[in-house]
């Protein structure tokens, strides 16, 4: 990172301290209430995820509960990862929470997440004991956008812990990939194909479990094709968790 960028997050940072933004569901300031950057509508306004669920991706949807744990996507993706979970739909306030901090680099909406987490036993009883795998950008994204938002959520979902999880960024991208925004279910598996790797010289304890942490399941090819690395290194279990699923 440069030196001016440096100065610059760092003085965004102390204002982010001093005067901290607006609620990004409603954009008005928050007062009063729970949480910091949430007001207590928009908070109670997001699609949070409960059971049954999807115990591969973790798509809230009654017929898991009849028919298969699984979803169809899940059951026609086949997935190496084992079990996933999401917060909350990205739908609505979900939606423009994921989006202030993925494209804004506004960290501070994270430091809700312990109060937000809380109320959510299976996220919490899925993390509990694992190490974070954030989902890595391409060293030439992060460099043009100055922070990988995964890294931000894999450290703040950590943090909900008394004793703080180990976040390890043990993958690379080898390859800077396509935003996979509009692209197909296919074009997006092609997409992501062969563009993880393990840093060179990690050493992965098999006595631990792995969950890869992203900003939002949506096909999930990206997440799958980070656990197909960790698994292709000799790893046996290994996990995923968002923020958002959709
Ligand atoms: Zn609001
Ligand atoms: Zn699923």
């Amino acid at each position: 990172m440069s030196f001016p960028k440096i100065i610059l997050q760092t003085v965004q940072a102390l204002l982010e301290i001093l005067m901290p933004g607006d609620c990004p569901g409603c954009h008005e300031p928050v007062e009063g209430g729970p949480f910091r950057r949430l007001c207590k509508l928009c908070a109670g306004n997001i699609d949070w995820i409960c059971r049954p669920f999807c115990d591969r991706c973790g798509l809230p949807s009654p017929s898991v509960a009849m028919v298969s744990r699984h979803c169809s996507h899940c059951r026609d993706l086949q997935p190496s990862f084992g079990k996933g979970r999401a917060l909350f739909l990205s739908t609505g306030v979900g939606r423009s929470f994921i989006h202030e901090v993925k494209y804004h680099g506004d960290r501070t909406l994270l430091s809700d997440l312990p109060s937000l987490i809380l109320s959510n036993r299976d996220f919490l009883d899925h993390l509990e004991n694992a190490v974070l795998v954030p989902v890595p950008l391409h060293r030439r994204r992060l460099r043009h956008r100055g922070y990988n938002q995964s890294v931000w959520i894999a450290e703040a979902l950590s943090a909900c812990f008394d004793i703080p999880l180990k976040v390890d960024p043990i993958l690379v991208r080898t390859r800077n990939t396509r935003t996979q925004t509009r692209l197909s279910r296919e074009a997006r598996m092609a997409n992501v194909k062969n563009a993880f790797a393990l840093k060179p010289g990690t050493r992965l304890d098999n006595s631990r479990r792995y969950v890869v942490v992203d900003d939002v399941f949506t096909t999930g090819s990206t997440l799958d094709a980070c656990a197909g690395v960790l698994l292709e290194s000799g790893l046996e279990q290994v996990d995923v968790a968002t923020l958002g699923h959709g």
